[in-house]
């Protein structure tokens, strides 16, 4: 029989991973230790994002990883989803800023821009020194954005945009906006560089959730653009749609990042803390709590790498990355919580990393679709009928 397993990869999934997946895996996993971790809980509590420490992010391909070309690291679905589950074993601020620069900004050029616009935004942006955001959520559409009032009308050969986007990562420290417009011929993407007269955005403040990331409203008041500042590949809700199936995909994987973290701690602090004469991790209650966790925590995991897989065999569709999102975040929130019990009232404090992993994991659950939205769109990929609308 083999030894026993190891708590925090019981089902032994590190073997599954070929060498070079397990060499970017602990990359990832030592810059976070040394770059993240001995500052994320003065940043959480001031409410700021390091954006010099996340530059680095771009020096280790991590932006725009799993994209070829334009100084992209051509890095594979696997490799980028354990990047995100590392990053956001350290905090969803992390995870979220690269899903944001490569999967939601970076992506739609990739695989929807004009040769000029690649070349032009791509490589920067690879390298961390232009900062994207995606502006999709406005004040009035959120779960169905296709309602969306921003709109785009030509002028000459310009585009003029007006409206106002809600809820954006990165709005207000990036450089180049990602914004969706209803126009005469339906919804396009534009590339806004944030410093075009009329753009201005402005920080959500008293969040409880995602401190450590910035989230702003973008005000776009007569917006002008040239003519080539519209992606040429796509028309209509495609665009944004499988913007966010990718950045989907990095959340499948870096919701586990954080439900481990959440169980590593709360094991710890088990076998340590004594009640009643002995450890807590000693009592039945507790043990039952942990391997509750860990059942999840492995099947999460293992999902994540089945879905990784199947994305780079070119078989994954938004169905399957709905059914990954909606178990993997509901799960990591549900380990979350029930390490939080563990640590008894130091679990409130930002001593441990749990109620910081548990209140980002609430936004983690809302965006990016709703876990209502990805019930309903599993709803109807298994009945056919469509019952969000
Ligand atoms: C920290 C953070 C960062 C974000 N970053 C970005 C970003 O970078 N870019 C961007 O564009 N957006 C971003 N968002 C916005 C996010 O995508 C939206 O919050 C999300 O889509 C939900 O929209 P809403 O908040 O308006 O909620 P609503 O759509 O108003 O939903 C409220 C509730 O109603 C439920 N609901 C809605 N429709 C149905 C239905 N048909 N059936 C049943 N229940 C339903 C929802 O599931 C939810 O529980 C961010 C949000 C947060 C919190």
């Amino acid at each position: 029989m083999a030894d026993s397993p190891e708590p925090l990869d019981f089902l032994d999934v590190d073997h599954l991973l070929t060498d070079e997946e397990r060499a970017i895996r602990d990359t990832v996993r030592d810059w976070v230790g040394e770059r993240v971790l001995p500052g994320i809980e003065t940043w959480f509590e001031a409410g700021e994002f390091p954006l010099e420490v996340a530059k680095e992010l771009g020096g280790m391909g991590l932006l725009g990883m799993h994209l070829t070309g334009y100084g992209c690291a051509g890095s594979n679905a696997v490799s980028y989803g354990l990047a995100c589950l590392e990053l956001e074993a350290g905090d969803s601020g992390f995870r979220s800023y690269v899903s944001v620069q490569g999967s939601l900004c970076m992506f739609p050029i990739w695989k929807f821009g004009s040769e000029e616009q690649k070349e032009r935004w791509l490589p920067p942006m690879a390298r961390g020194e232009v900062i994207g955001c995606f502006g999709l959520t406005e004040p009035d559409a959120g779960s169905d954005p296709g309602r969306m009032r921003t709109s785009a009308r030509r002028d000459g050969d310009d585009w003029v945009l007006s409206g106002t986007k809600m809820w954006i990562t990165n709005g207000s420290v990036a450089d180049l906006a990602i914004v969706w417009a209803r126009t005469d011929e339906g919804i396009r993407g534009f590339l806004v560089p944030t410093e075009t007269p009329g753009f201005s955005a402005s920080d959500v403040h008293r969040k409880l959730s995602l401190r450590a990331s910035v989230t702003s409203e973008l005000v776009l008041d007569e917006v002008r653009l040239p003519g080539d500042a519209v992606l040429p590949g796509v028309t209509g809700m495609k665009g944004p749609l499988s913007s966010l199936s990718e950045a989907r995909f990095g959340i499948v994987w870096g919701s586990m990042g954080a439900a481990r973290a959440c169980f590593a701690s709360a094991l710890e602090y088990a076998k340590t803390r004594v009640q009643w004469g002995k450890p807590i991790g000693g009592f039945q209650l507790t043990q039952r709590k942990f391997a509750d966790m860990a059942v999840e925590l492995n099947k999460g995991t293992l999902l994540a790498l089945h879905l990784g897989r199947m994305k780079d065999e070119g078989r994954l569709s938004p169905q399957h990355v709905s059914m990954g999102k909606l178990n993997n975040v509901r799960e990591a929130l549900e380990i979350a919580r029930e390490a939080r019990t563990i640590l008894g009232a130091s679990g409130i404090t930002l001593e441990y990393p749990v109620i910081r992993h548990m209140n980002n994991l609430e936004s983690v659950l809302t965006y990016e679709g709703t876990t209502e939205i990805h019930t309903l769109i599993l709803g109807e990929a298994l009945t056919g009928l469509r019952a969000y609308e």
